[in-house]
């Protein structure tokens, strides 16, 4: 099969991990007879000092007329501090609305041989976490309106949901999780709020009618951040809202013990998705082949699976890293109490090459 595969590497260690992930991806398309053809696009820090503009006309349009798009990471010191439109981050924002992104996915897993390097107990991470966070992404209080009273005494902000932008969030979610453990649990606050009475009500009516086969459950947000730590293994796929998402995500990524292997996928209505690591530019480490390429490697992994439907090349992707970490091989960032040796980013994606040949 051929896929079109638009590459926006962005600044600091963006270049090198995304650099990574294309050879993996290459290796990939060799042994199962696919063609990937990418292109590079340019966005972020180094388009503002090229272009002054964080995300190009041609970016963007080079990314919609993609069958996909591969982001390493944006931003940096030197841009943090421009005004408004000028800033980096733009780029990402601007990719997402472009590409009419509503749902992000975040998967927090434990890697067997990595237990150790998780901030849970021993026996909490000896039963596994392997969880996927459907967030919904455009929406919410994020987006809702928001004002400040003239005197500064007052400011308010409003989470705001309408059943369509619930229902498909809701549908990404059984959808995934008909691929894994068919298992959605729904995370609102309820109890209080009543856009959460609508989200629970609109997620149960879609679920009875058109996912009976999945298990559907509810938790509160406050309860749900004491189950992520308190037994992880519960959940297979997590559906919740912008905000809820945003934290819980972050909250998950811990349980796994290492930024540089975290993965992410934005997807919208299309099979076009977006896939980047969550880490961001590592300024502090760029250039000098210190960068884990594990998470960029694996968010390579979910465009096969997400936009590509080759589940059998994103789970051999998916093994060969696991398997790569069972041997031993570990980089700096990795918060293994046991590793006595680092390997530089170029050796751990030589080491993953070395189990897909
Ligand atoms: P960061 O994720 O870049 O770095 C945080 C820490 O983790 C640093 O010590 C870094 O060295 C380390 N780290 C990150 N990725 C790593 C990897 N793959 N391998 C080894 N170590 C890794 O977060 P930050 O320092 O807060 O942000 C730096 C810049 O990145 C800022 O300009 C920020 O705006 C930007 N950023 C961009 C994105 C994005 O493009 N999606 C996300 C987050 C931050």
């Amino acid at each position: 099969m051929k896929f079109n595969i638009a590459v926006v590497p962005g600044d600091g260690i963006g270049p090198e991990v995304t650099s990574a992930a294309i050879e993996v991806l290459e290796t990939i398309a060799k042994k199962y007879g696919h063609e990937f053809v990418f292109k590079t696009y340019i966005a972020g820090g180094g388009a503002i000092d090229k272009f002054g503009d964080p995300l190009p006309k041609e970016t963007l349009e080079g990314c919609i007329n993609s069958d996909s798009v591969m982001l390493g990471a944006v931003g940096g010191p030197k841009w943090d501090n421009l005004p408004g439109k000028m800033r980096a981050e733009n780029a990402l924002l601007g990719l997402r609305k472009g590409l009419e992104l509503f749902t992000n996915l975040r998967p927090a897993v434990i890697q067997p041989a990595l237990k150790n390097a998780s901030v849970l107990r021993a026996d909490i991470a000896e039963k596994g976490c392997d969880i996927m966070i459907v967030r919904e992404l455009t929406g919410g209080i994020y987006f809702g309106e928001r004002g400040r009273s003239e005197d500064g005494n007052m400011a308010f902000d409003t989470e705001i949901y309408t059943v369509p932008e619930i229902e498909r969030v809701a549908r990404r979610a059984f959808e995934i999780a008909r691929k894994r453990k068919s298992h959605v649990t729904s995370i609102d606050k309820a109890n209080i709020l009543e856009s959460s009475r609508l989200w629970r009500d609109t997620v149960h009516r879609l679920g009875e009618a058109e996912y009976p086969d999945v298990k559907l459950d509810d938790l509160l947000v406050d309860n749900a951040s004491m189950q992520i730590i308190r037994d992880p293994s519960f959940f297979d796929v997590i559906v919740t809202s912008n905000m809820f998402g945003d934290i819980l995500s972050d909250e998950s990524a811990q349980v796994t013990g290492s930024i540089g292997l975290l993965a992410s996928a934005s997807l919208g209505e299309s099979q076009r998705g977006m896939y980047e690591p969550i880490h961001g530019t590592a300024p502090d480490i760029a250039g000098k082949d210190l960068a884990n390429p594990l998470a960029a490697i694996l968010s390579a992994a979910m465009m096969l699976r997400y936009s590509f439907d080759l589940t059998e090349e994103a789970d051999e992707i998916d093994k060969a890293v696991s398997d790569v970490l069972l041997d031993g091989w570990r980089t700096a960032d990795i918060k293994d109490p046991d590793a006595t040796t680092w390997l530089k980013g170029s050796e751990m994606k030589q080491k993953v090459l070395e189990k897909l040949l």
